[in-house]
């Protein structure tokens, strides 16, 4: 279990170290910003949607800690080229996951890949804002919304 934790921790300081797709796309067509005033961490999430629904293209830009920036780097990641339900759906069980209700997720658990490295946010009540924000923030670009805070 320990090996099992230095790992997961490795993943988490790898990409909030060196962040995927931390750039502001030009043909953009969606964003939206994100704040978790409890920790400070601030971030855009920008989005290309095709006319299908397929998330074409997404990247975000901003700054927070380790856990946050961690968080929005595997998100552009796992949600780029899927459809805007995929990533919605797989919020949802992300969702259940650090809030510890995975035993409430519909559906395949293994999904959540990479994502399961933040698992142990579960038991920081705060801690859950800052994984959960890009995420939040990615749903708010895609309702049209312009802001999204964790208060
Ligand atoms: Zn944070």
């Amino acid at each position: 279990m320990d090996d099992l934790r230095d790992l997961y921790q490795e993943v988490i300081l790898d990409h909030g170290k060196n962040p995927r797709n931390f750039r502001h796309p030009d043909d953009c067509n969606r964003q939206a910003e994100g704040d978790n005033p409890l920790c400070g961490d601030q971030l855009i999430v920008y989005l290309k949607l095709d006319a299908d629904g397929t998330v074409a293209d997404v990247a975000f830009e901003g700054r927070g800690c380790a856990i946050s920036m961690a968080s929005a780097s595997m998100m552009t990641e796992m949600v780029q080229g899927h459809s805007e339900a995929d990533a919605r759906s797989l919020f949802d069980k992300f969702h259940k996951l650090v809030t510890g209700h995975e035993d409430d997720i519909d559906g395949d658990v293994d999904d959540l890949d990479k994502l399961i490295a933040l698992s142990g946010v579960r038991e920081f009540p705060m801690r859950v804002k800052c994984a959960t924000l890009a995420w939040h923030t990615m749903t708010a670009a895609m309702d049209g919304e312009q802001s999204v805070t964790t208060e």
